[in-house]
């Protein structure tokens, strides 16, 4: 702002009243200082550019286009953004959906010193295994016949690889004790 300040100084502000093109030069300053700052700006959460070329328009929107967070908001899980996006279509899944996830955040709480909880969470892991299973299936076929990305294939893989981790640490729970027990029975 200094800089522009200077430069009315020194054009003269009689000037800038005669001619539109002084006020241009004034103005061009404080467009190029708003454009960087638009450019510059990158989504908080995944650090994506928040503007972006688009059918030949720039367009600035509060939403990220990489990790669809909003730009404002807290930095949401992934599970927490599915909801947010179904909830815009239907509430009472998305709601479903945060009860299972908060049910199952207690669980994992409670897990380690609970054995009825590692049985329930257990039961829960196992149950998704199946689907996560078959979606990894599904993009490995996709993958193979070259109707989906690479990045779409190795997301099933890391979540299906997680899940795997996440039932092995759960059994270790729950067989833990017993095999403990018939040991020190033996
Ligand atoms: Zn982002």
């Amino acid at each position: 702002m200094v800089g522009l300040a200077t430069l009315v100084l020194v054009i003269g502000p009689h000037r800038i009243d005669q001619s539109p093109w002084y006020a241009g030069l004034v103005i061009l300053p404080l467009l190029i200082l708003v454009a960087a700052q638009l450019f510059a700006f990158r989504c908080p959460h995944c650090g994506e550019r928040a503007v972006r070329g688009h059918y030949g328009y720039w367009v600035a929107s509060d939403t990220c286009a990489k990790c669809l967070r909003d730009f404002e908001g807290a930095s949401l899980s992934d599970d927490q953004l599915a909801e947010k996006l179904i909830a815009e279509d239907n509430p009472e899944l998305a709601q479903k959906l945060r009860q299972r996830r908060l049910e199952e955040e207690e669980l994992r709480k409670r897990a380690p010193t609970d054995a009825q909880a590692a049985a329930i969470l257990e039961g829960m892991l196992k149950e998704r295994l199946e689907g996560v299973e078959a979606w990894v299936r599904d993009m490995q076929r996709l993958y193979a016949l070259k109707q989906t990305d690479k990045a779409d294939l190795v997301a099933a893989e890391v979540s299906l690889n997680k899940l795997q981790a996440d039932l092995r640490w759960c059994m270790g729970l729950t067989s833990g004790p017993a095999q403990r027990s018939r040991l020190t029975c033996a």
